[in-house]
């Protein structure tokens, strides 16, 4: 029985992964539940899989947290109380799914305790990169990815010697990838929160409509996979039924197939290397028919943005990342237009001086220093 804390349990991946655990009972226990302010699921899937912690960031919802269950459930809140449940020593996998760069520290606090890490906050590895993946050797942990495209490569890769080439990160496009220029003017929120192949959290949504999400995942990828910038390829695969693919240096191609669905994804990286049987249904490629690929269009400026930071290094992607970040809020919020997102980006790139990253808090600062300076000029 492998035990698992879910930090982000009342997101969309964390939900998800409470589905998982639910339907293989014999192999998983939820023995952490982390949430930040959603209360009510919190308590609801406490009662539902009694962990032995749960926590929630907002300190003020401890006392309902608390109250509504049963008292051999151990209930903290704020940082030092999910720091407890981090540095507990009966569980085996952290899985890291909060969102935004608020996942960064308790994933670090996680490769501390020695937890392997199922990774989906993809902003750990663009902000974090090299002083993450050297933690990470430090403490001999695995760092097991759980984006669907990272998880793809992973399992294409699968241990082999071969020398790859390249690295072809799919990307569905999102809900505007047939749009013109033009028509990107006049988007909604509600128009940008509804992906046509995935159903996730705000943030991430409107990241896949920007393609700012493909940015960050080619970051990721970078760092997880040690592959340089110049040899990975971003993809446009309407269907979502290609997750990612790996060339090897004799030209051959290995892809990863299979409904668009982060259950895979995350059950595998609880169960890597070993593969769980499971009563989804198989892919019916002949139902399916066609599958389309194209070139991202150039006007998704946050994808070319965010590559261009990866591959200066330095503080940039962690501007890159806050800057997106306090760019999809003040759009959530009405207060910029949609191509403005790109355009608070570009700004914060070209007016905040790129600097060495020697620690983590220098993250902390850099990212801190970015939201600031666009609160201040937007
Ligand atoms: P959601 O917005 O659906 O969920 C975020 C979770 O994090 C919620 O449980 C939320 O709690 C919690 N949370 C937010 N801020 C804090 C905080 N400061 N402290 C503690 N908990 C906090 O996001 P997703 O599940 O969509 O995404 C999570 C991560 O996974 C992101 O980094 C995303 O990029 C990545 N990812 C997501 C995919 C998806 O399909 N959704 C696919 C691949 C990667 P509450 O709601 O209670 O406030």
């Amino acid at each position: 029985m492998k035990k698992i804390v879910i930090l982000g349990s009342t997101g969309s991946i964390g939900t998800q992964s409470l589905e998982v655990i639910e339907e293989q009972k014999e192999k998983f226990q939820a023995y952490g539940l982390v949430g930040g302010e959603n209360v009510k699921l919190l308590i609801e899937q406490a009662k539902k899989f009694k962990p032995t912690w749960v926590g929630i960031q907002d300190e003020s919802k401890y006392i309902e947290l608390k109250e509504s269950l049963p008292k051999d459930i151990k209930v903290v809140s704020g940082d030092k109380g999910i720091d407890e449940i981090i540095a507990d020593s009966q569980y085996e996998v952290l899985l890291a799914a909060i969102s935004g760069i608020a996942g960064l520290k308790s994933t670090v606090k996680g490769i501390q305790a020695g937890k392997d890490i199922a990774l989906a906050n993809k902003e750990t590895l663009v902000a974090g990169g090299e002083l993450i993946m050297n933690l990470v050797k430090e403490k001999d942990v695995k760092l097991l990815p759980v984006d669907s495209e990272h998880s793809a490569i992973f399992q294409s890769m699968n241990n082999s010697k071969r020398k790859i080439k390249k690295l072809i990160i799919t990307a569905s496009g999102g809900p505007f990838r047939d749009y013109d220029e033009e028509s990107l003017k006049h988007i909604k929120v509600e128009e940008a929160l509804n992906h046509p192949n995935w159903s996730m959290g705000k943030k991430i949504s409107i990241d896949s409509a920007t393609l700012a999400n493909k940015a960050l995942e080619v970051i990721e990828a970078h760092y997880l996979f040690n592959c340089p910038y110049e040899n990975i390829d971003v993809l446009i695969h309407k269907e979502s039924i290609i997750h990612s693919m790996v060339e090897f240096i004799d030209t051959s191609i290995i892809a990863q197939l299979g409904f668009p669905s982060m259950k895979l994804p995350i059950q595998y990286a609880l169960t890597h290397p070993e593969s769980l049987n499971t009563n989804w249904p198989s892919l019916d490629l002949a139902s399916i028919g066609t599958l389309n690929f194209s070139k991202p269009k150039d006007f998704f400026r946050a994808l070319k943005l965010g590559i261009e930071a990866g591959k200066q290094g330095g503080s940039a992607p962690i501007i890159f990342n806050g800057a997106n970040e306090i760019a999809v809020d003040f759009f959530i919020k009405g207060k910029i237009t949609f191509l403005q997102i790109a355009d608070m980006i570009d700004k914060a790139l070209n007016n905040i001086e790129n600097m060495k990253v020697e620690s983590f808090e220098d993250i902390g600062y850099i990212d801190e220093f970015t939201r600031e300076y666009l609160k201040r000029s937007f």
